[in-house]
């Protein structure tokens, strides 16, 4: 069944308000964005909704990526933005959360098309964008290449260089090492403190991946470098299965030369895929993935959402009754934004770091992250979303109190 993901995480904030410290009129804050941008890029006779939000900017410039994709909504983009302004909040990164979308299948579009509503994008929403103001980024189907047009419009627009104006960029225009593989990277952190903490052996542990893009390739392949076994991988196209493990490397081969996964070894269906048995599961392609129709058959002990809003609120509670672990979004996947965070500096800056270094501060940033949101878990006996999202709903407060708004 269908499930607004913008109302749901509505109801899960109001919900805190039973067990953090604010009040109901405190969280009517995040009831709704602050601004929205509409238009429609026009290509020939297709015309393309495109919309970029504002939900939270208490905490500096609003941040976020851009979505293609032919399921982008309104009210999708609306979510996307306000996980976006927990997320900076709870990473504590000095940034308000932003996100933008165009309802378009990029898949059917030449490269010449792409280029083009990539322009129109920036020259619909230029005015309302930029390095202090709000600073874009990637997202489902959009990529570095995307970036650069998108850049190069900006700054034929503004008549200068802005290469803090959007984030996720190609190294050559100022993009930062590391970026590439920084949401995987960070969503490692968290698993491997998680797995110290808890004095797990991660040599016997299983592993689901469910998308096989950005954020899934490099998750897939950092786990399988750290000894992890993966079962299952899955794309849009289907999913394979090996119980005695996936040769990592040798899918990513396979998956550039066939642009799909299935046929590697043995087949499985996506739906199958998410309800095998093994130690973690790891959702890294869209949202509303686990809902209440499926969460009680999940098996995973831990899952792990590299992906943004995977798993429904009700599906979240069944989880819970069923002792299941939820690694939230909000913390997991913040790597990617936190070394948007680390390239805008370099970039306001000028002065660019090695790979090593943005790691390295990375790794610093996560794993401080986790134990704040573990210390609040334990002493609150809450889950690891209402604890990420009792702290960032806190740290937006304080700074909506200090400019006299809350
Ligand atoms: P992407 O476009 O690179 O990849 C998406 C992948 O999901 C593709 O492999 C696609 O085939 C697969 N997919 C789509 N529908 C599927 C289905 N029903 N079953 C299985 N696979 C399916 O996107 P990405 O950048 O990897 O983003 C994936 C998720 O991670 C999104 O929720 C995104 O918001 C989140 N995320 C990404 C980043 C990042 O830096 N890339 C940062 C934060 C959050």
């Amino acid at each position: 069944m269908f499930m607004n993901i913008f109302e749901d995480t509505l109801k899960r904030i109001e919900n805190l308000g039973k067990i953090g410290d604010f009040n109901k009129k405190q969280l009517q804050i995040f009831s709704k964005p602050k601004r929205e941008h509409y238009s429609e890029l026009v290509i020939g006779d297709m015309k393309f909704p495109a919309f970029r939000i504002q939900y939270n900017d208490a905490r500096g410039p609003t941040k976020g990526g851009i979505r293609y994709h032919p399921d982008v909504s309104l009210d999708e983009v609306r979510a996307l933005a306000l996980w976006m302004s927990l997320k900076c909040a709870v990473v504590d990164i000095p940034y308000g959360g932003a996100k933008g979308g165009v309802k378009v299948n990029p898949k059917q579009l030449s490269q010449e098309e792409l280029e083009e509503i990539s322009r129109q994008y920036v020259r619909a929403f230029h005015e309302e964008m930029g390095p202090e103001k709000d600073i874009p980024a990637p997202d489902v189907y959009t990529t570095p290449q995307i970036m650069a047009w998108m850049l190069d419009e900006f700054e034929k627009i503004k008549g200068g260089h802005y290469p803090g104006f959007i984030t996720g960029k190609p190294l050559e225009l100022g993009g930062s090492k590391g970026r590439d593989k920084a949401t995987a990277m960070g969503a490692y952190y968290v698993l491997r403190e998680y797995v110290k903490s808890n004095k797990i052996d991660s040599r016997i542990m299983k592993i689901v991946i469910q998308g096989f893009g950005n954020a899934g390739m490099h998750i897939s392949k950092i786990l399988f470098d750290e000894g992890y076994k993966i079962i299952a991988i899955s794309d849009s196209k289907g999913g394979v299965y090996d119980k005695k493990g996936l040769n990592i490397p040798k899918l990513i081969e396979y998956k550039k030369k066939k642009r799909k996964v299935s046929g590697f070894t043995k087949d499985i269906k996506n739906n199958d895929l998410l309800e095998l048995e093994c130690d973690v599961l790891v959702p890294a392609a869209l949202e509303n993935q686990i809902t209440k129709e499926n969460a009680g058959s999940i098996k995973a002990k831990i899952i792990l959402e590299v992906a943004n809003g995977p798993i429904t609120s009700d599906a979240d509670e069944i989880l819970e009754i069923g002792d299941k672990i939820v690694l939230p979004d909000v913390l997991v996947n913040a790597g990617g934004v936190t070394t948007s965070y680390f390239e805008w500096v370099q970039n306001n800056t000028g002065y660019y770091w090695e790979e090593e270094e943005v790691l390295d501060k990375l790794d610093k940033k996560m794993t401080k992250s986790f134990y704040e949101i573990d210390k609040k878990v334990k002493e609150k006996d809450i889950s690891y979303r209402d604890a990420a999202y009792i702290i960032a709903i806190e740290r937006i407060l304080k700074s909506e109190k200090l400019r006299g708004n809350a």
